[in-house]
């Protein structure tokens, strides 16, 4: 770990009063030219006694906006101390947990996964049509079956085609057979360029796509592609608990990567990562930008820096050893849900690094899935099976109720 370290709450309070200090302060300085302020004066009063013991509120009162990307040339100079934390969480989760090179990345934190999706699917196709000259009907998404639907989102909003690989059933594993027929058909039907999006845990299943399958899959039919991670869900627990892993950005092939930190991290909704490597954000450039200083090249304007502020904070509270055992905890937990499923002879589908236990409907009545709010996975009338998913909030004491419902049906039938 080099950047990743645990701060006492005394560190942490300093480091944020001292990047608040680096920024313009509405409440006091003259500053004449932004459409911004700190909040509202009536409801978020600044000299509230709470604030006091409360560094992070004292950064939601002053109002930083992190607009635009600051890993690459200049930036807004006003809320340049705030910027420098949104920084720090960047290079944690680019060279920490996905293995890049220091520096050689660049990234902001977005509204969430669908945004870095979309950017990612941005970045990407601008790639193809600025460097290879590519027509956007040469252009097609490739992902599994159980991929998130920001991605088919994506694909609509950027005018490319999309094609979904199915998945083995019980596996959620795509076949290589079945990806090399897609591709090669459509690579008969005019497609040269390829995104392959990888997931670091599905939202439904918690399975893990091996990114090597594209890269061999793609390479053996000799077409040009890039790849992109969604580990929106998986990017905060998959690389502790899987150890290191190739699934990383020291992957040649891997040139992006998605985490959300407002699931396992618990951070404020609006606080989805992109990172990718050096030298492709450039493709997603708005010349247009003109009234922000640097350039634009990110998919929202204005954003929120408390929120960057909020899982810088998350982070350095932890540090690594911290994190780890509360995943291992959490961890723990899956195996007990898992453990019970199959002394009860109930058909479930778990990747052993993740926390998401994917039961079969069949063994499971909709007064359960109502009573334990499991989420099914289509709302269609066609769903075959129902999520647990082991989030911090949920304990052995709540699987055990689950458990006991369970048993006490198969006791009736
Ligand atoms: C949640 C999720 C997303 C979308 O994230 P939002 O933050 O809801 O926009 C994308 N991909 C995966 C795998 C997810 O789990």
């Amino acid at each position: 770990m080099q950047y990743w370290k645990k701060y006492s709450p005394e560190e942490l309070a300093s480091k944020i009063d001292n990047a608040l200090k680096h920024n313009v302060d509405f409440s006091h300085d003259i500053s004449l030219g932004y459409p911004a302020s700190k909040l509202d004066g009536n409801v978020f009063y600044d000299n509230a006694p709470f604030l006091k013991d409360a560094p992070l509120l004292r950064a939601y009162v002053a109002n930083p906006n992190h607009i635009g990307c600051h890993t690459l040339g200049e930036s807004e100079h006003a809320f340049s101390g705030t910027h420098e934390l949104e920084k720090e969480v960047l290079n944690v989760l680019a060279v920490d947990f996905f293995n890049c090179k220091p520096g050689n990345f660049d990234g902001y934190i977005a509204t969430g996964g669908t945004e870095a999706n979309i950017q990612a699917l941005w970045v990407y196709r601008n790639h193809f049509v600025n460097n290879h000259d590519a027509k956007f009907s040469e252009i097609a998404i490739v992902a599994s079956e159980d991929t998130h639907y920001s991605i088919p989102k994506g694909s609509n909003l950027l005018g490319i085609d999309y094609i979904i690989t199915p998945v083995d059933f019980e596996t959620r594993m795509i076949q290589k057979e079945v990806l090399f027929d897609l591709i090669k058909t459509a690579k008969s039907e005019g497609k040269k360029y390829f995104i392959a999006v990888s997931n670091m845990a599905t939202t439904m299943f918690g399975s893990v796509d091996d990114p090597n399958l594209f890269v061999d899959v793609l390479q053996e039919l000799d077409v040009d592609f890039k790849i992109h991670i969604d580990a929106a869900f998986g990017g905060f627990i998959y690389p502790f608990s899987k150890g290191n892993d190739e699934i990383g950005l020291n992957n040649p092939h891997i040139s992006s990567i998605t985490i959300d930190a407002h699931k396992m991290l618990q951070a404020p909704y609006g606080t989805g990562v992109f990172i990718c490597k050096k030298g492709l954000i450039q493709n997603v450039l708005t010349k247009e930008a003109q009234y922000v200083n640097g350039m634009d090249l990110t998919l929202s304007g204005s954003r929120s820096g408390a929120n960057a502020m909020a899982v810088w904070m998350i982070l350095f509270s932890y540090g690594p050893h911290t994190w780890f055992e509360k995943i291992s905890v959490i961890l723990m937990r899956t195996q007990w849900l898992c453990d019970q499923l199959d002394m009860l002879r109930i058909g479930y589908y778990r990747h052993s690094k993740m926390n998401i236990v994917t039961m079969k409907s069949d063994g499971i009545p909709h007064e359960i899935e109502e009573e334990y709010d499991l989420v099914p996975e289509t709302h269609d009338g066609n769903n075959k099976w129902y999520k647990v998913v082991i989030m911090d909030h949920v304990e052995v004491n709540h699987l055990e109720k689950l458990i006991d419902a369970l048993k006490e049906l198969k006791a009736n039938q």
